[in-house]
């Protein structure tokens, strides 16, 4: 979670800071294709330029990767390349309601665990205590609710009752989420009013051309059952001078976040440091930090072995449950 709005706290400072160390930064540059001999990468080409290098980072998405840049002669060369095909993406778009008052729910996340559309939910001020909203746009915002919107495919149940929400318009949706937001916390009290909401913003990568039938720009990986051996590492072993940067690759963090696709640029980076014999010092690489003490691991453990005994019979697994302090093995049947 940032400490601020994402351009002023992150993206700003990290191209200033990128700049001043003399980095040439191209936009609209979409890379189309990469060439290669015997499986070392000799450029990169897009719509009227081309490039050469001795180190490349392909730090773009999963599908771009696979799907939209030509690299034939790689993926023959690269089973690890080849392999990109069998990962999964699904769709996970956001919308903003900008509130006249502030309504701060809970100091985290929410789930709304039974909505249609899977939502979750953050509500922005309280954590961003440098930031004005009152200073922005027209003054008159007090609150942000930021929404992850993780299932498309399921059928709404307000106002887009019976229809899924890719083949929503941007309003349906907006509506439907706001209104399965208000069945979740309007639970006897009105936390959430109308007149308190102002206007909404959807992820401009939903795009809705006819105007339902929308195309999503910006899928998301999911890991998948079996996934993992399809996830290349960021140091391919049958390509020498291109490295993976990004979410899906092999890391310990395992899950499609900033953390992970940040995980894998240090990785990237600590391999070309290898690849071009330079003795600077890597990127630091460290375990994903797991919440919640002792008491959780040895549930985990506990739950990774009955698993692993017990994961290929048929019938309800037994479980382990935390309660009181006491760890409790659930036995659905006769073991
Ligand atoms: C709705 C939503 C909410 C999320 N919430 C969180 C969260 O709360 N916390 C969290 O940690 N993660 C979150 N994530 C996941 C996180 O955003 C991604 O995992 C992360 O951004 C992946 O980083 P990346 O560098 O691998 O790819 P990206 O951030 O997707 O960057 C890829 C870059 O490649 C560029 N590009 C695309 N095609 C080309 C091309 N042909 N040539 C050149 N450049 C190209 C793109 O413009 C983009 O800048 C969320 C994702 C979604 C969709």
């Amino acid at each position: 979670m940032l400490n601020g709005p994402t351009s002023d706290v992150w993206i700003t400072p990290w191209v200033t800071e990128l700049e001043g160390l003399g980095v040439e930064l191209r936009l609209g540059a979409a890379v189309e294709a990469i060439e290669s001999e015997h499986g070392r990468v000799t450029g990169i080409s897009g719509a009227g330029f081309s490039d050469q290098a001795d180190y490349y980072v392909a730090a773009v998405p999963v599908e771009v990767l696979r799907e939209r840049i030509a690299m034939d002669e790689l993926r023959r060369h690269s089973p690890l390349l080849a392999g990109l095909d069998a990962l999964q993406v699904r769709w996970m778009n956001g919308i903003m309601f900008y509130l006249r008052r502030d309504v701060p729910l809970v100091h985290g996340h929410t789930i709304y665990i039974d909505s249609a559309w899977a939502l979750t939910s953050i509500s922005q001020r309280q954590f961003w205590p440098q930031f004005d909203l009152h200073a922005m746009g027209d003054g008159e915002v007090g609150g942000l609710l930021s929404i992850d919107v993780s299932d498309w495919e399921t059928p709404g149940e307000f106002a887009a009752k019976g229809k899924v929400a890719r083949q929503c318009t941007k309003e349906e949706i907006a509506e439907e989420v706001w209104a399965q937001l208000k069945a979740a916390l309007n639970d006897g009290t009105e936390v959430l009013a109308d007149a308190n909401r102002l206007a909404w913003f959807l992820d401009p990568d939903v795009v809705a051309p006819n105007p339902t039938d929308a195309t999503n720009l910006e899928p998301l990986l999911v890991n998948t059952k079996g996934s993992w051996t399809h996830r290349p590492p960021a140091e391919l072993p049958d390509v020498e001078n291109l490295f993976l940067a990004s979410d899906y690759v092999q890391t310990y963090t395992d899950l499609a976040t900033m953390e992970a696709a940040n995980e894998a640029a240090r990785r990237a980076v600590n391999a070309i440091l290898k690849a071009s014999g330079s003795d600077a010092e890597p990127c630091a690489v460290w375990k994903l930090h797991q919440p919640g003490g002792l008491p959780f691991q040895v549930a985990r453990e506990f739950d990774r072995v009955l698993y692993k005994v017990f994961g290929s019979s048929h019938g309800p697994l037994p479980t382990v449950e935390l309660k009181d302090g006491d760890l409790r093995l659930n036995r659905p049947g006769p073991l």
